[in-house]
């Protein structure tokens, strides 16, 4: 779309506006009470009832009266992420896996097919190899989903779902969102994709033939690495199918104050992202170049299996998250983290300090993973928001130390 062709920017209308603009004001309003610019924080868990209330629908998620259906602030987080997503609705609850569970157990029932990627969120892979085939009796088949010839294999005519991650937690594997969306519509299944690893900003999963977008809000959106929460957008009929269903009568609801604050943590997404973006590239070239680094996965490095796919449906970068190993033992790994000095070792990711994790080799998760990673085991590594030079410069130094 050409300059010219755009509409009048509004911001009471987000599909007007451009993302630096949406993460700002999407969502959020004058508050009609007291006239503060910015939505308030309402921790109340019930709102007053129409004079007659006999004709409610309990189940309603359209009108406030109680928190568990919705409150100001989800509500107002929820039209941000619709508006980043380009989705008709969003839908907020209390952690990524809970938005994960929501999909699952919204969209699956006993004797349904489903088709996951082999390398995705742990608890993605213990949801997918115990509690659904076991108490639900759903049929599973994990696969390569990089590879288009073997999800076409797995695909069957009781497909109900086709769920990958792309970047994939922690590979950074990327599956091509248009291709699987086509045979997954082939036979009749949705396909809901993760894109914690990318954000709602480099990659748009909806516009790319997903029928639903998955996000831990704990990591990017949120930033700050102080609130949990997870979403999943599409279109209104299904958002609302999860939010009657998951959010109302099972009750995996959002807190007013974490979804405050990750709206807070939102406006500034476009900026960090902008950040996380080109430190990440810088340090994932850095790491390639230094002889005792085994080897690192970064789909900005051309070394990267699906590095073309990821420069053509991404947009504006490749993210903040990648993972390498040494040349050394587990042993040599855990030296080379006690050696940092800026960079934490803790789990979590996107947050805007620099987290690092060393993870094992070994379990029954790790058989998908590439050959490299089998071998030297790996190091998840979430490049924060500190200056690009302090972050090599711990790296080198902490090498330096190790070896
Ligand atoms: C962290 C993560 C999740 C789970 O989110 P929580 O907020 O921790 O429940 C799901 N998917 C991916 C890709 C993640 O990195």
């Amino acid at each position: 779309m050409t300059n010219a062709d755009r509409p009048r920017p509004d911001k009471h209308s987000p599909e007007t506006l451009g993302a630096m603009t949406q993460s700002v004001h999407a969502g959020n309003q004058i508050d009609p009470g007291t006239g503060a610019v910015r939505t308030p924080l309402v921790l109340a868990n019930s709102y007053a009832l129409p004079e007659d209330p006999s004709q409610m629908n309990w189940s309603a998620t359209d009108v406030l009266f109680y928190t568990r259906n919705g409150g100001v602030n989800q509500v107002a987080l929820q039209r941000k992420l619709a508006a980043l997503e380009r989705a008709e609705d969003a839908v907020v609850l209390a952690s990524g896996v809970a938005a994960l569970h929501a999909v699952f157990f919204t969209f699956l029932k006993t004797g349904d097919h489903v088709v996951v990627a082999d390398v995705t969120y742990e608890a993605v892979f213990r949801m997918f190899t115990e509690l659904l085939p076991t108490k639900y009796g759903i049929d599973v088949t994990f696969v390569d989903t990089s590879d288009l010839d073997a999800v076409r294999a797995a695909l069957r005519p009781e497909t109900a779902l086709v769920h990958i991650e792309t970047p994939a937690n922690p590979t950074t594997r990327i599956a091509d969102v248009t291709a699987v969306a086509e045979l997954a519509h082939g036979v009749g299944a949705l396909l809901s994709v993760d894109a914690t690893f990318a954000t709602p900003l480099l990659l748009r999963p909806l516009e790319l033939g997903a029928d639903l977008s998955v996000h831990s809000l704990t990591k990017y959106v949120n930033g700050h690495g102080d609130a949990m929460g997870g979403s999943v957008a599409g279109s209104r009929a299904l958002v609302d199918r999860i939010k009657t269903e998951a959010m109302v009568d099972v009750g995996g609801v959002m807190s007013p104050f974490n979804a405050w604050l990750i709206n807070r943590g939102a406006i500034t997404l476009p900026l960090r992202m902008r950040q996380h973006n080109a430190s990440a590239q810088a340090v994932a070239e850095f790491l390639e170049s230094d002889p005792r680094v085994a080897f690192v996965a970064y789909p900005g490095l051309p070394s990267h299996p699906q590095h073309e796919l990821a420069a053509r449906q991404m947009h504006g970068g490749f993210g903040g998250m990648m993972a390498f190993a040494l040349e050394g033992d587990p042993d040599t790994h855990n030296r080379f983290v006690s050696n940092l000095r800026v960079i934490t070792s803790a789990v979590s990711l996107g947050h805007d300090e620099s987290l690092i994790v060393h993870v094992s080799s070994t379990g029954p998760r790790v058989a998908a993973y590439p050959e490299a990673f089998r071998t030297w085991g790996h190091l998840r590594f979430s490049v924060g928001l500190e200056e690009t030079e302090d972050i090599i410069g711990d790296l080198r130094a902490a090498l330096d130390a190790t070896f």
